[in-house]
């Protein structure tokens, strides 16, 4: 991953507006790729979790439905490789809003298995 050339990297939200106390990590040191049954690939930042939790990032609802519905699927059936989509790699003002019950549990249940799945 290219990505990985930036090092860490710290939440430019949590410098201009700190969270008085954060309950996932606000330093990112890499990238997780998930890919769903749905087929749909996303590639984010190990800090989106803070993102949500904290900041109260609200991603686009396709990202929501995965998570929140899909399975992260094997490696054999990655024939069709499509580029992952970025998501959760915030710049300036994002949108916010109120993600599903359980959504952050599930995303951080999903990300570990994913870096397990490598
Ligand atoms: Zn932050």
């Amino acid at each position: 991953m290219t990505q990985l050339s930036k090092g860490l990297h710290f939440c430019e939200y949590c410098m201009e507006e700190p969270v008085a106390d954060p309950r996932f990590d606000i330093t990112s040191s890499g990238d997780v790729t998930m890919e769903f049954s749905s087929g749909r690939i996303w590639v984010m930042p190990d800090m989106i979790l803070h993102y949500v939790e904290d900041h109260k990032f609200l991603p686009e609802q396709e990202f929501v439905d995965d998570v929140m519905n899909g399975q992260l699927t094997g490696g054999e059936r990655l024939q069709t490789k499509a580029a992952p989509r970025p998501i959760g790699y915030l710049e300036g003002p994002f949108p916010t809003g109120n993600v599903p019950e359980g959504f952050i549990e599930r995303l951080e249940e999903l990300m570990q298995l994913a870096e397990k799945l490598g």
